[in-house]
């Protein structure tokens, strides 16, 4: 007979001592000014406003509130550093600025994950392992496409677009960045990019980094501030190209806004993923990749897999095993390197969740969260899990950008592809079977940009990424993320 461990009596038993990551090593400014034309410059309002670390709601430091004349300062900065200096240098030079920016992040890796983590919110193990270490990939893959255009697109004549606006948000924060400076900036363009709001501090860290490298003023600028700073960028009439991350409501704005222009624009929206598990799937190491893919980083992330469905045979294995694994996460201070999920992000997101929780009860889901103790200041939520939800439920139709786990059960493959394919949104997917033929059928057939086949939430800088439906359009990374910042002659 086999003797399986209660978790509870387990996690009783062994509990880790803390290991918290030092913060001794970093330097932060107490107040940051705007990066407009390689200097930081004071913003013409006058005004500030705070950066809080979201797992103690203590501040950490100012952030300046750029307004519509410091985002002009910022898009003419842009223009110049275009026309005179960026578009007409040798492609093997530009790659070679960007290469040095990929050293320097590498240098600073263990200070940038500490401040993306205190920003943030996320476990130091994310920002340490996931998110620093694809930043630099990033810069040094697109560092080397920038004398290969020719050959990446041959007989088409490749050109720059001019001046890109770039918005992104807050939870991969410098992550995002690299996604957006770096293929930019390796077919020519320059740059005005608009951190969120919540998480500017990494991205004006890298202002530092880019400053130091000696990259030519004003190809790279960031504006920092609300709302209304993303949408002088979007209205300004010296912006060529748009690229936004964020919500499908503001992606929708921003398309109306520039409808009539020509400005180009790539849209990377919301996600409502549907992660399948087949009956023949490895079990233990499936429930691993969905434990990965909703409740990591907070469940944050854009393509998180937030819709399970599993197979009726093996619904009450798969649901005991979820349980007992969901017992021995550990949620607290992100800055400990055991810690599995950290800070919500802000009060407002919080509030948001827990919106969604009271949905998913008011609505009929069976709720399970474990018994963790979470911190008594600073944003928590308890991994949470809803069982017998059906397609009409409002946690299982509308992003939540948090960590809820809503269920269902299916029989048939067709089944599966219809309930899965049955959302507005569009952005990713999983599947988990032993079968190969099975993972071809349903990858065909599921309308998502990027669906992982016995894995979850696996990113590199080689691979595209980008959405179908409402969860917008364009591809960014790989190959086809440099044809986003090029026109053909
Ligand atoms: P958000 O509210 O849409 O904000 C994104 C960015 O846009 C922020 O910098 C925000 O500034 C700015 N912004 C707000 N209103 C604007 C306007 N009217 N015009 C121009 N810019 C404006 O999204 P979020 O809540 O920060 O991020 C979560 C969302 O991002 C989720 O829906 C998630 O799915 C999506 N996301 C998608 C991907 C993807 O690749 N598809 C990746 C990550 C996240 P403030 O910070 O000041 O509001
Ligand atoms: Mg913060």
């Amino acid at each position: 007979m086999t003797k399986t461990i209660n978790p509870l009596a387990f996690n009783a038993a062994f509990k880790y001592a803390p290991a918290p990551e030092s913060k001794t090593h970093i330097q932060l400014k107490p107040r940051y000014d705007l990066f407009i034309n390689g200097k930081f410059t004071a913003p013409s309002s006058g005004k500030h406003f705070d950066s809080i670390n979201p797992a103690n709601e203590l501040k950490i430091a100012e952030i300046a509130e750029a307004n519509e004349k410091d985002v002009d300062m910022a898009v003419k900065a842009a223009k110049t550093a275009y026309e005179k200096v960026w578009s007409k240098m040798a492609p093997k030079e530009r790659g070679k600025y960007l290469f040095r920016i990929a050293r320097m992040i590498q240098e600073q890796a263990r200070e940038l994950a500490v401040i993306e983590s205190l920003d943030g919110g996320k476990p130091i193990r994310e920002s340490r392992d996931i998110d620093i270490p694809l930043v630099a990939a990033h810069f040094f893959y697109y560092a080397g496409w920038a004398d290969k255009l020719d050959y990446a697109y041959p007989n088409k004549k490749p050109v720059s677009l001019g001046v890109a606006g770039q918005i992104i948000p807050w939870n991969f924060p410098l992550l995002m960045a690299a996604w957006k400076i770096a293929p930019a900036l390796a077919c020519g363009n320059t740059v005005v990019l608009k951190p969120a709001e919540t998480t500017s501090l990494t991205a004006l860290k890298l202002a530092e980094i880019i400053q130091e490298s000696g990259l030519p003023e004003g190809v790279v600028n960031i504006v920092t501030g609300f709302g209304n700073t993303g949408a002088a960028i979007v209205n300004h009439p010296g912006i060529n190209k748009i690229a936004f991350t964020g919500s499908t409501d503001v992606g929708k704005i921003i398309q109306k806004s520039i409808a009539g222009t020509n400005k180009k624009c790539t849209l990377e929206l919301g996600g409502k993923a549907a992660n399948i598990i087949f009956e023949d799937a490895p079990i233990d190491q499936a429930v691993e990749g969905i434990i990965n893919g909703i409740y990591f980083n907070q469940g944050h992330v854009c393509c998180a897999g937030s819709r399970l469905f599993v197979q009726e045979s093996v619904y009450d294995m798969v649901i005991r095993i979820l349980k007992d694994r969901m017992e021995t996460l550990i949620v607290g201070d992100p800055m400990d390197k055991n810690t599995d999920i950290g800070a919500i992000n802000s009060k407002n997101q919080l509030d948001t969740i827990r919106k969604y929780i009271k949905y998913g009860k008011e609505d009929g889901a069976e709720m399970f969260q474990p018994s963790c103790e979470v911190p008594n200041k600073g944003f928590w939520c308890r991994p949470t899990l809803f069982m017998n939800a059906s397609q009409s439920h409002r946690i299982v139709q509308e992003e939540i950008f948090g960590p809820v786990l809503a269920v269902q059960t299916f029989r048939t493959v067709d089944e599966v592809i219809e309930k899965a394919n049955n959302t507005p949104f569009g952005l990713s997917a999983g599947v988990w079977t032993d079968k190969g033929s099975k993972i071809f059928n349903l990858t065909s057939k599921l309308r998502a940009g990027v669906i992982w086949a016995n894995t979850y939430n696996k990113f590199d800088p080689t691979s595209p990424f980008g959405g179908y439906k409402e969860s917008g359009f364009g591809r960014e990374g790989g190959l086809h993320g440099l044809g986003a910042y090029l026109n053909f002659n």
